[in-house]
């Protein structure tokens, strides 16, 4: 695992805003919340490729229940900071999920506007019931109302990178969340 005193992916950080084991431990919080809620109930996770990839492995695992898993691949960002609003499926669910509960777990909720193109889109294909569990959220941020059902952390508005989240591509393979020193993104 990569060490933050020692890696040079550190160094493009301002600071380090949330650590691998302050992350672990809410996954686990929230695990136990998932477990219960959904306790015999036929749950699909939809993991949104690629930025919660590793929150998404990590959270599954800490779900006590039969659940089956499913990915999406959607562009909202590219490679700059502001979200577009314009959101396309590149990678669409391999199976249907008519009468099933879904769980769309996401890495972080910006402007909202990616969650709630997904929300209409998914519940619009005859779901039972869909749930929206994130690791971030910005709330500071929303151009339209979308509240999560589960949520890590509430942060500040601030671009972090880490842990899944990228800046260019990069920096998704950090196990810490970290606030990118704006130069990094402004040069
Ligand atoms: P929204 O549609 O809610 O504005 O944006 C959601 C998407 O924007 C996230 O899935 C993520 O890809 C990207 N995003 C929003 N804020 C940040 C951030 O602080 N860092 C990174 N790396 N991506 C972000």
């Amino acid at each position: 695992m990569l060490n933050a005193a020692q890696s040079p992916l550190y160094r493009d950080l301002e600071r380090i805003l949330l650590t691998r084991e302050q992350i672990r431990r809410r996954i686990d919080e929230i695990g136990e919340a998932l477990t219960r809620d959904f306790q015999g109930k036929d749950l699909v996770c939809v993991c949104i490729l690629k930025g919660a990839a590793p929150f998404f492995s990590d959270m599954i695992r800490a779900i006590d229940l039969p659940l089956r898993v499913d990915f999406m691949s959607i562009s909202s960002y590219g490679s700059a900071t502001k979200s577009s609003g314009v959101v396309r499926i590149l990678k669409d669910l391999d199976r249907d999920i008519v009468g099933q509960h879904v769980l769309i777990i996401e890495d972080i909720v910006d402007s909202g506007l990616t969650l709630s193109f997904l929300k209409q889109n998914l519940l619009a294909r005859g779901a039972a019931s869909l749930s929206v569990c994130t690791l971030l959220d910005k709330p500071g941020r929303r151009k339209v109302a979308l509240t999560p059902d589960y949520c890590g952390f509430e942060i500040e508005d601030a671009f972090v990178v880490g842990y899944g989240l990228d800046y260019a591509e990069r920096y998704r393979n950090l196990p810490d969340i970290g606030v990118l020193k704006p130069e990094v993104y402004t040069s």
